[in-house]
């Protein structure tokens, strides 16, 4: 996977990232004022193409601006991330410690989830916050 984070960096023009993957369910990412990022495994994994764009897109705008303000948007615009490619973060990610199958869900309607392939083995829900 992190060939592939590099890949997106490379698309933003940055050769040699410095980044560690993480696990974290309920942040796309960290940037550090020392140039260095922290991207979520699992919110690298589900997106398709556009929303790792605007993901990593996202880590290297705070370089510029490190809250979310208007400036913020602004530099958004202007390397042209759109957050609306990423999928939306309020969903739930469900994962399977046994297999580490892992999958999405809207709204929750049970208590406990089963995992599809372990069948016995109740898998973790976690909330996907922004
Ligand atoms: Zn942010
Ligand atoms: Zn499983």
């Amino acid at each position: 996977m992190r060939q592939e984070v590099r890949k997106i960096f490379l698309e933003f023009g940055i050769q040699n990232p410095v980044f560690k993957l993480n696990n974290n369910y309920n942040k796309i990412g960290l940037c550090y004022n020392n140039n260095t990022f922290e991207i979520s495994r699992i919110s690298f994994r589900y997106n398709n193409h556009q929303g790792r764009m605007a993901l990593i897109g996202h880590e290297i705008a705070h370089l510029k601006q490190f809250n979310h303000s208007k400036k913020f948007k602004e530099v958004c615009d202007k390397m042209e991330i759109n957050e609306k490619e990423m999928l939306p973060m309020s969903r739930y990610i469900l994962f399977c410690p046994r297999c580490k199958y892992w999958g999405r869900l809207n709204v929750l309607k049970k208590t406990k989830y089963y995992c599809k392939h372990c069948k016995e083995q109740e898998v973790m829900v976690y909330q996907h916050k922004k």
